[in-house]
């Protein structure tokens, strides 16, 4: 463990824990009971939250319908609702600080990354409030001298809106504007872990005027708030972030009324390392790409598929980052991975790691718990596994941590083809100054996006989603916004009918 970066806890007060309540029909209200969230790394309550039960989801999601169908947000002018999304996300912008410190200390990412979050996330509103006023339906001109088709696009009614927790605050923008923008109206539910920033946004949706009952927020558990949202009939959509597993119980849930379901799930994404790449540029986006986030993101580079020819070169220069990355408070700006969520998952974490060592791998660097000065032990090292196999756990399941599993190829084949073995298809990526190498990869890698020579770049314009059990669906980008709306068609007679009667009147 010596050698790493690690940055102890700095001397600062930290905020009064966060006070949750539910916004129901545009008012705050109060739980009958309440769940507490202490932080992962200062071991303090650092949010106390109203708890949901049936009553509140039902009076949210209630109040979701009634506003849907008043019409009030619905039924008015893209201009108008796009003037409140764009209220919203200079709202968003003014709020950062307190925003992203909250979103710290619930979840255990470093403070860097939350204000990069929470402001990054402000541009999401913007696009959305784009496509509310650039959104188009088709117009079928040449059915007939006396026939017009039009194809328009409508809200699709009320959405339900799960969150995770490792990006709380960027889940729910990569949904809820685009959902707005579309005239829906909606419930959110956002993780028990992190759910302070959603009620933060909750506050200024206030500000910008948004109707009452136009946005609901229930806080609480999968159950039976979240199973509630998948499964009332007053549920048009459900629109949900987070595991593979609840994303099945989900689509089960939603069967009983046929609701649309949106699915943003797990992954186990791949970085292809060639032998003519830039390694210099490519070892930096592997170790960016496994402990960024704490390696807490459904878009982690969890595994790298290296040619075998620099196999050792390569992970050598890893390991040599990942001693510089640094670990530690994640209220230190200079901090680039923070705490773990939770102790349970940070065993899970070990486990994984353990297994595969026991079963042969070598691990290169960490496996273990990292004490921080001041701060306890609710970290994790850096750790990079070698001689990993495609059948060990490491390889095939999502760790959720900084855990950087090494496979190696001889063959291009091969690499597609460890690419492709596995359930998931998130997102893949390839580094290679070869452009037929890279198109012949992205081609035919099955994943939601391919990164050739860069990693996890992302954009409001561009689709995100998964294919196989990563999810269905996509979100952001036009394709995004469309998932929030319903298609009718027009079918409209231009003067008086010439055909002959489909009954003959008698004479
Ligand atoms: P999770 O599935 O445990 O929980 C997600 C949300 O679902 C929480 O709000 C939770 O309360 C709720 N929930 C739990 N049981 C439910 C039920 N029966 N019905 C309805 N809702 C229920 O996930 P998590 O641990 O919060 O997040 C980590 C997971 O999210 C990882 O698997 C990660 O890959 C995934 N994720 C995916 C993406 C993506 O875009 N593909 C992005 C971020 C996270």
């Amino acid at each position: 463990m010596t050698k790493l970066t690690i940055n102890k806890a700095i001397e600062m007060a930290l905020p009064d824990p966060f006070l949750g309540r539910h916004l129901i029909d545009g008012e705050w209200i109060e739980g009958a009971e309440t769940f507490t969230r202490i932080s992962p790394s200062h071991d303090t309550v650092v949010s106390v939250s109203a708890k949901g039960d049936e009553t509140t989801t039902e009076a949210a999601i209630t109040a979701a319908r009634r506003a849907f169908d008043r019409g009030d947000w619905s039924r008015i002018s893209a201009k108008e609702r796009s003037a409140v999304l764009l209220k919203v996300a200079d709202l968003i912008e003014a709020n950062v600080e307190r925003i992203a410190v909250q979103e710290t200390l619930e979840s255990g990412k470093p403070i860097s990354q939350s204000r990069g979050e929470v402001s990054g996330a402000a541009d999401l509103w913007r696009y959305a409030a784009s496509l509310a006023r650039t959104s188009l339906g088709d117009s079928h001109n040449s059915l007939g001298a006396d026939m017009l088709g039009v194809v328009v696009k409508d809200p699709i009614g009320v959405v339900s809106i799960i969150t995770p927790w490792n990006f709380p605050f960027w889940i729910l923008s990569q949904k809820l504007p685009f959902a707005l923008a579309a005239g829906c109206t909606v419930v959110v539910k956002p993780s028990e872990v992190t759910p302070s920033s959603t009620v933060m946004l909750g506050e200024l949706l206030i500000a910008a005027d948004l109707p009452s009952g136009v946005c609901n927020i229930v806080l609480g558990h999968g159950q039976p708030v979240g199973s509630m949202m998948s499964t009332h009939k007053d549920v048009d959509m459900v629109t949900f972030t987070g595991s593979t597993a609840v994303g099945k119980m989900i689509t089960e849930a939603s069967a009983g009324t046929l609701k649309k379901v949106a699915l943003e799930l797990g992954g186990k994404n791949p970085q292809v390392i060639m032998p003519d790449a830039d390694l210099e540029n490519a070892a930096d986006a592997v170790t960016f790409g496994v402990y960024f986030n704490v390696g807490q993101c459904c878009n982690s580079s969890s595994r790298i598929i290296v040619h075998e020819d620099i196999a050792e070169d390569f992970v050598a220069r890893v390991v040599a980052l990942s001693r510089l990355v640094k670990f530690g408070d994640p209220m230190d700006p200079d901090t680039q991975v923070g705490a773990i969520v939770t102790a349970d998952h940070q065993r899970k974490i070990d486990n994984y790691v353990q297994q595969a060592v026991a079963a042969g791998a070598k691990l290169e660097l960490g496996g273990g718990a990292l004490p921080v000065e001041g701060l306890g032990s609710q970290f994790y090292q850096p750790t990079v596994v070698s001689n990993v196999t495609p059948d060990m756990a490491i390889a095939r399941e999502e760790v959720f941590g900084p855990v950087l599993s090494v496979l190696t190829f001889r063959t291009l084949e091969e690499a597609i083809a460890l690419t492709n073995d596995s359930e998931y298809g998130l997102s893949a990526g390839i580094w290679c100054n070869d452009i037929h190498t890279c198109l012949e990869y992205a081609r035919r890698a099955e994943a939601g996006t391919v990164w050739t020579n860069t990693w996890m770049d992302g954009y409001p314009e561009l689709a995100f989603g998964g294919v196989k059990q990563s999810g269905q669906g996509r979100e952001i980008g036009r394709y995004g916004y469309d998932e929030f709306l319903e298609v009718k068609s027009l079918v409209m007679r231009v003067g008086r009918d010439s055909r002959a009667p489909w009954v003959e009147a008698s004479a």
